[in-house]
């Protein structure tokens, strides 16, 4: 096997080392052996040094007019379009989900792209009225200044986009850390950006792990923390942005579900829950961990679930036909088993999988086999916490009222789904459901870049990435008043 290649961070847009020298490997999860490169291993100096680079661009980038910006962006966009399929075959090989997947999150990223290209010929802001007159009022948007943006492994090129692209058409220069696992297609990402003509020190890429992230966090340079990830790293992040008064956008963690009423079509509704539940291998922060079926039609749901879900076939991502990739590590499979005995102690049936895949080819990887879990109490551990992993509970239910309470029982409130043919039950769950999303006779998956994304509850702290919302988390807003009068007018004194 030839030796793993040896990659850089990237600063004041030069490809450089850590300083320390160190290194961490990027592992394939499908083949444990495999070793995809090795990445810096940053510290508080090299975040340091990526700072400095950002806040020496910012006042430079800050003046490009922003169709200019969006005309970098775009560019960027067709590269990543030109070289999809390698992009994805990279993904698959250091992320694990399948290429139909990988090519689904670049294809992502291409989208967000070129959304917010366009949004370079608008970032409106308003005019409107004065209490005044002969006085003009309106408001435009301005750059945050330095952004550090913190990633994790799912999306490896998606989320990413959600931040790198609307920071940067905002006029804001940054630090970027991906996830440790998956270093590879961040790093694509930044050499396209280079390519496709970034100014020197914009984005400044970063790899490393936690303690990278804690000194972006720490870093009173940079001004805005925009993290997705756990919820539990989520809240340090707050703690410590809230103590420095640092701008702060967060997207955690989910426990969505999906409610099947008696009248839905149910060969539509076991193809949404499979695919919610295990797409991904149940590693999506929409992923559906819960299926709530209304009880008439409980047991022919289960047994066809249960048929369905046990011809998925699991395998290395890179090859034809596998519909489901391995967990992202070793430390993914322990969690995932734990919860497993813990769902088991609980008092939880197992019905299916539980365990890690064997068979050929699976030897090597950290596969687990599609699991489902009945006779659950909604309290239970298994249904209350994310799990990440191909998990799921199947929970009967009497009454609509029931599945929306025990729906809107949970600390999160990220993703929802309800399949039903009543026009007036899908807009009441619409209604009633405590989530950032709601699909009527879609899965809890699938979402898009130019809407809204984000949760309520301890999914996230109010934002929402896509869409023009996302725009709201990386400008600050100004207020501008012009007096043509040509006298001292003064407001709420002067009035009329
Ligand atoms: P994680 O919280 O362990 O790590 C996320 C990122 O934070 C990584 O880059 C990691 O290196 C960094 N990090 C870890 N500790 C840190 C610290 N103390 N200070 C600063 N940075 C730190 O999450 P993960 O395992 O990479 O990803 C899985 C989680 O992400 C799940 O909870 C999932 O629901 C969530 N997620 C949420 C969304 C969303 O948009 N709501 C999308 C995808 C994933």
């Amino acid at each position: 096997m030839a030796k793993p290649q040896q990659y850089l961070n990237f600063i004041a847009g030069r490809w450089v080392s850590a300083k320390s020298g160190k290194n961490f490997p990027n592992i394939n999860p499908a083949n444990r052996e495999e070793i995809l490169g090795f990445f810096p291993d940053s510290g508080p100096e090299d975040v340091n040094a990526a700072v400095q680079a950002a806040e020496s661009a910012f006042p430079e980038w800050r003046l490009v007019p922003p169709p200019g910006r969006g005309e970098i962006i775009l560019k960027a966009g067709l590269l990543m379009k030109e070289r999809k399929e390698e992009l994805a075959r990279l993904m698959t090989q250091e992320m694990g989900k399948v290429l139909r997947e990988t090519r689904g999150d670049v294809q992502e990223a291409i989208d967000m792209a070129y959304f917010i290209a366009g949004e370079g010929r608008r970032l409106f802001g308003k005019t409107t009225t004065s209490e005044l007159r002969d006085k003009f009022a309106m408001t435009i948007r301005m750059p945050v200044g330095v952004c550090g943006l913190i990633t994790p492994w799912n999306f490896p090129m998606a989320i990413p986009s959600w931040k790198i692209f609307p920071s940067l058409i905002c006029g804001n220069t940054m630090v970027f850390k991906p996830a440790e696992d998956t270093p590879l297609s961040a790093l694509k990402m930044i050499e396209i950006l280079e390519e496709a003509g970034l100014p020197k020190g914009v984005v400044n890429l970063v790899q490393g792990g936690v303690k990278t992230g804690e000194a972006m966090v720490r870093h009173p340079k940079i001004r805005l923390i925009s993290f997705t990830g756990s919820c539990e790293v989520g809240r340090l992040v707050a703690e410590h942005c809230g103590k420095n008064l640092k701008r702060c956008s967060l997207e955690m963690g989910g426990k969505n579900a999906q409610i099947v009423m008696e009248d839905a079509d149910l060969d539509l509704a076991i193809e949404g829950a499979v695919w919610g539940a295990y797409g991904t291998t149940g590693q999506r922060c929409t992923a559906t961990s819960r299926i709530f079926v209304q009880e008439k039609i409980f047991s022919s749901f289960k047994k066809s679930f249960l048929e369905r879900s046990r011809k998925i076939k699991i395998g290395d991502g890179l090859k034809e036909g596998v519909e489901m990739g391995p967990l992202i590590n070793e430390a993914q499979l322990k969690r995932v088993r734990d919860y497993v005995e813990i769902g088991k102690k609980e008092g939880a049936k197992l019905e299916m999988g539980g365990e890690p895949a064997r068979g050929k080819g699976l030897e090597k990887g950290f596969f687990f086999e599609p699991t489902l879990f009945t006779e659950v109490d909604p309290k239970m551990r298994i249904a209350q916490e994310e799990i990440f992993g191909p998990v799921t509970c199947l929970i009967p239910f009497k009454r609509f009222e029931d599945a929306i309470r025990m729906v809107n029982d949970s600390s999160y409130g990220l993703s929802s789904s309800i399949y039903s043919r009543d026009v007036n039950r899908a807009m009441e769950a619409i209604r009633d459901i405590e989530a950032g999303i709601t699909y009527i006779n879609g899965p809890t998956i699938g979402a898009e870049v130019h809407l809204p994304f984000g949760g309520v509850k301890n999914t996230g702290n109010g934002h929402r990435e896509g869409g023009e919302t996302a725009i709201d988390i990386f400008s600050e807003w100004k207020s501008v008043f012009v007096d043509y009068s040509g006298k001292l007018q003064k407001a709420q004194i002067d009035v009329d």
